[in-house]
């Protein structure tokens, strides 16, 4: 049995998380970590995330009682969370979004002594999307101009998106652009004429939305649009447990959702690496 730590277990995504382990084989929610003063600690995880208790009270330490964690927080608390990881030893899920550029390069060092999977959707269909955006932007290349479309919930806190950034990622190195140079993510006033290459971002925020995402790809007289449609939180919380299991006994290392879905494979058959034009 893989014992599970769930950090902001009484967060959106944490009861999810508490709900997904309850319906998986093989794993166990041993831990349940939330911010220090937050009203539910103390209370038991399971009654928190709406179902049976479980024998695990919500705490605001990690301890060690736990084989890997599953981190759904804010950036600040994950990179807590991640050294804490780290000196026990521990392997992480790490789902949580907007960690900038620094965060990230900690993460990537602590994947030196811990196994561990960051991702920005740990959906099996938004992974499987990234796969198709990298195959049509290599197929394509300048024959199409670039645009990402995000729309989340009102309480989002980042923009665009972290599947929103993940996917221009996807497309830019495919097309041998680069986000920090090519990433459009304002247009106002006289913007002056699209520039060749660049990749543009759009986000629409409201209501309860639990995330949608449009890749288009416009050419001259045809377009492709490449659209996930999040409707229910679970497909995060189901992909990420998915992670957890196959990361429970790994070296350690940086993996990606794409290793554990198996689709570091050429979705395209070999052709989608030679541009169409
Ligand atoms: P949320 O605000 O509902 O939950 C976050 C929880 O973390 C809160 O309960 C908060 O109290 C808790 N927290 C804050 N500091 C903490 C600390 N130091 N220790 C423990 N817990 C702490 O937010 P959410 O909608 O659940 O999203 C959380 C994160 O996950 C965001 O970054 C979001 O973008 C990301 N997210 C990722 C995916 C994915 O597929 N990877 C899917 C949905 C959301």
């Amino acid at each position: 049995m893989i014992r599970l730590a769930i950090a902001g277990a009484a967060g959106r995504m944490g009861c999810q998380l508490i709900r997904a382990a309850g319906r998986a084989d093989g794993v166990a929610v041993s831990a349940a970590v939330e911010r220090a003063a937050h009203p539910a600690l103390g209370k038991d995880a399971g009654a928190v995330a709406g179902g049976a208790d479980l024998g695990v009270a919500l705490s605001a330490e990690a301890g060690g009682d736990f084989d890997l964690m599953l981190d759904f927080t804010t950036p600040a608390a994950t990179l807590d969370h991640l050294g804490t990881c780290r000196r026990l030893g521990r392997g992480m899920v790490i789902g949580t979004t907007g960690l900038g550029e620094d965060g990230e390069a900690a993460v990537r060092a602590a994947a030196a002594d811990i196994p561990l999977i960051m991702a920005a959707n740990t959906s099996v269909g938004v992974n499987l999307c990234l796969a198709l955006v990298e195959t049509a932007a290599a197929a394509l290349g300048s024959m199409a101009d670039v645009e990402i479309v995000e729309a989340h919930h009102r309480h989002k806190v980042d923009a665009p998106s972290g599947t929103a950034l993940a996917l221009g990622r996807a497309a830019a190195g495919a097309l041998g652009a680069d986000l920090a140079t090519d990433g459009v993510f304002t247009r106002h006033g006289h913007t002056g004429p699209r520039a060749h290459r660049s990749i543009g971002f759009s986000t629409v925020r409201g209501g309860d939305l639990a995330g949608e995402h449009t890749v288009l790809f416009i050419g001259d007289g045809e377009r492709i649009e490449i659209t996930h449609r999040a409707t229910d939180r679970r497909i995060f919380a189901d992909g990420a447990i998915k992670a957890a299991k196959w990361l429970a006994g790994r070296p350690p290392g940086a993996y990606t959702m794409r290793d554990v879905l198996g689709l570091n494979i050429n979705v395209g058959g070999g052709n989608a690496q030679r541009q169409l034009r």
